[in-house]
């Protein structure tokens, strides 16, 4: 059958969408490709129908083991001999899957990457018959992104074994540092490129300081997105329980998902959120990776994603079907310190620790810009766009002002505090001491008695916050050690010594409650 025969009578679809069409003909007549496409772009298709069209076998590695059953169902109900290999099974199970490969009674075999590392496996494959090898979820490849699986570092093997096989690798994520990386591990030096725009033009992007967020959280969602499913996502497994909480006490059918929750109760929150209309899903990053539902309203984030590939791949999951959706995101000083903590308690080595700054880094600047979001957010992925007029800086573009001198102030409180005292403080002592305040800690440590003590009356506290947020965003300041105390940086030196100017983004102004509950 053609490839477009295929697509109609198999699949049930009139065209093909974007590159499709080019992707599966050049991987039909042998060539090994490299696909990237952005989530819900239909990258199935690209791999499927040539492993229907071409002899043998398509051989799909994927990491997404919970989802292979599922994969494999929806292949079965249309016709298509699908079955799959990994470590869940048990062994009649997968030895009736060899048989039936051996057999040739397969079209498609998907194998969890660690299967590929054990030889039998591989003794396998090498006695059946193969039309293509399909490395799902490439980046997984990469050890610079987020998603790093030892496993997929054996895939580069595949091209030694079996050299006529022609190979298609697809990612939804990869800036062009990544996407080199991709093509170099897996040896895809001969690949051909497919590259889609990643812009996702139905998805408005809103990023807000985040002064009440449950509060916001609900206005978004009873404003805006009134009976529609959303993904609302956290970062501790507590808070999405707490959060899917206060959603149903308001009204809004809500369920948590995180990794802590046993594979029952995953399993069933899961397939609720596809199957009913308007629920809203609580999560953490352990929810959504492979999740096909297309009107999925909103993806709403109250606590700051690790880097911009998070982002972009949480988001993703918004508006599927092309209908507008929001991507709405509050973060606040809070995120700041406390991811740069986690950063510096993490494992690993003083490279891994500086390759999560910088992933951190990109994701503050996409927070702090004053440009057009879509701009910055495609630029980090290598593409260019034109301001779109569908994110909150382009709707509202922000105010900037000079804040060199309020930098000035703040900068100088943390000289003193390291200098001359010798002390661990954090944001709120500075933010403190330079409102004045006689709190029982700053006379405890005589901070009444620096020069800088109530020299910021000029702002209020949750001003003083989103100063200390954008100077830690810019670079100006960092955080340190188990107090997340604050230290200055080189940048901070030019500013201090050298005059450099610091430009801020104006914040609308907020009430006193609003920054005392961002403080908590
Ligand atoms: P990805 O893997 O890139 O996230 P999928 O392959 O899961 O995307 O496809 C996303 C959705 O788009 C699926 O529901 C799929 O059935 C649909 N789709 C893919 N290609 C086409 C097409 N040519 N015409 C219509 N629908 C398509
Ligand atoms: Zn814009």
């Amino acid at each position: 059958m053609a490839s477009h025969e295929v697509l109609r009578r198999v699949f049930g679809y009139d065209s093909f969408r974007g590159d499709q069409q080019e992707i599966v003909e050049h991987v039909i007549a042998g060539g090994d490709a490299l696909v990237l496409m952005p989530t819900g772009g239909g990258k199935s298709l690209c791999y499927q129908i040539p492993s229907l069209v071409r002899d043998g076998v398509g051989v799909v590695v994927s990491p997404l083991i919970a989802l292979m059953q599922d994969q494999v169902d929806a292949l079965r109900d249309l016709g298509v001999k699908a079955g799959f290999l990994n470590s869940t099974q048990y062994p009649d199970e997968r030895s009736m899957v060899e048989a039936e490969f051996l057999a040739g009674e397969l079209d498609l075999l998907y194998l969890a990457p660690e299967r590929l590392r054990v030889e039998q496996t591989v003794r396998l494959l090498e006695r059946g018959r193969i039309a293509l090898f399909a490395i799902d979820e490439a980046h997984c490849v990469s050890q610079w992104g987020h998603d790093f699986r030892p496993d997929y570092l054996a895939l580069s093997h595949l091209h030694e074994r079996w050299p006529d096989v022609p190979r298609v690798a697809l990612t939804a994520t990869a800036t062009k540092a990544t996407h080199a990386e991709i093509a170099e591990r897996l040896n895809l030096g001969g690949a051909k490129h497919f590259v889609a725009s990643f812009d996702r033009p139905n998805i408005q992007y809103r990023i807000v300081p985040k002064n009440e967020p449950k509060k916001q959280l609900l206005e978004l969602i009873t404003t805006e997105h009134k009976g529609d499913a959303g993904i609302v996502y956290c970062l501790s497994r507590n808070s999405t329980e707490k959060i899917a909480e206060f959603l149903n006490a308001n009204g809004i059918k809500a369920l948590p998902y995180h990794a802590g929750l046993d594979s029952r109760k995953r399993a069933e929150h899961q397939s609720r959120f596809l199957r009913e209309d308007g629920l809203v899903m609580v999560a953490t990053i352990a929810f959504g990776m492979g999740i096909d539902k297309p009107d999925v309203r909103f993806v709403a984030h109250l606590d700051l994603p690790k880097s911009v590939e998070g982002y972009y791949q949480e988001t993703g999951r918004a508006g599927r079907d092309g209908l507008p959706s929001t991507a709405w995101l509050a973060y606040g000083l809070q995120d700041v310190v406390q991811q740069r903590k986690m950063i510096e308690d993490s494992d690993g080595d003083q490279a891994h620790r500086r390759k999560l700054n910088q992933h951190l880094d990109a994701m503050l600047a996409l927070c702090e810009t004053v440009e057009c979001r879509r701009v910055q957010l495609l630029d980090y992925f290598g593409q260019s766009g034109e301001p779109c007029g569908n994110c909150d800086t382009c709707i509202t573009p922000p105010e900037t002002w000079d804040g060199t001198i309020p930098a000035q102030k703040v900068l100088s409180t943390v000289y003193r505090l390291r200098s001359e005292r010798r002390q661990k403080f954090g944001a709120g002592q500075t933010i403190d001491i330079l409102l004045g305040r006689k709190t029982a800690k700053v006379i405890q440590f005589d901070h009444d008695a620096l020069s800088v003590f109530g020299i910021g009356t000029e702002l209020n506290e949750s001003g003083w916050r989103g100063v200390v947020r954008q100077l830690l965003a810019q670079g100006f300041l960092s955080v340190e050690g188990e107090y997340s105390t604050l230290v200055l940086t080189p940048a901070s030196e030019e500013v201090l010594y050298k005059g450099r100017k610091v430009l801020m983004r104006r914040e609308p102004e907020r009430k006193a409650k609003a920054a005392k509950a961002e403080k908590a």
